[in-house]
């Protein structure tokens, strides 16, 4: 098993033990889950997950909640930016052949004793990330925006001196 798949164990959410009623597990995202799985932009991070779980005779229901920051890079200045991200998601897993198209229906073999949680909480942090990523007003470093051209004003095209520096500054920190 490599380090990777390692890693990925620490989010089995085993059920078949369980009585029916609720109960509570936590995960957590560090810097490694973005390392192994990349997500636009983004450079590491803190997240909790916690999950209570409904187990019910026939179906299991899961509410999660998403909370923490990620590490991201200001698309404005180009400095680092820690993003605060909190979501909260019901899922249900349902035993048996896959019956309907529910993106919040996860079904499961009937025998089946755990499921993964890992491409769920993924796509979790993917969804609630903000598309445009910015330091608040005035918290920009100023050497880097004053040469942004403000778009509002031109056409939308973007400067292509802007773009070389963009790109010689990724260069500088890899
Ligand atoms: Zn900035």
């Amino acid at each position: 098993m490599d380090r990777k798949d390692k890693y990925i164990r620490n989010f089995d959410l085993a059920f078949s033990g369980l009585s029916e009623g609720g109960h509570f597990f936590e995960y957590w995202v560090d810097d490694k889950f973005f390392e192994y799985f990349s997500f636009d932009g983004t450079t590491g991070g803190d997240v909790n997950i916690d999950v209570h779980l409904i187990k019910r005779s026939t179906f299991i229901q899961l509410d999660l909640n998403i909370k923490g920051k990620v590490k991201s890079t200001c698309d404005r200045c180009l400095g680092s930016l820690d993003v605060r991200i909190e979501s909260n998601e019901e899922m249900f897993i349902k035993f048996g052949e896959y019956q309907d198209d529910d993106d919040n229906i996860i079904w499961v073999d009937q025998d089946e004793d755990h499921i993964n949680l890992v491409d769920l909480i993924y796509e979790l942090i993917h969804v609630v990330m903000p598309l445009r990523k910015t330091h608040d007003e005035g918290q920009c470093n100023p050497d880097y925006i004053l040469t942004e051209p403000k778009e509002e004003e031109g056409r939308g095209e973007i400067d292509p001196r802007w773009e070389k520096l963009k790109e010689l500054k990724k260069k500088q920190k890899n």
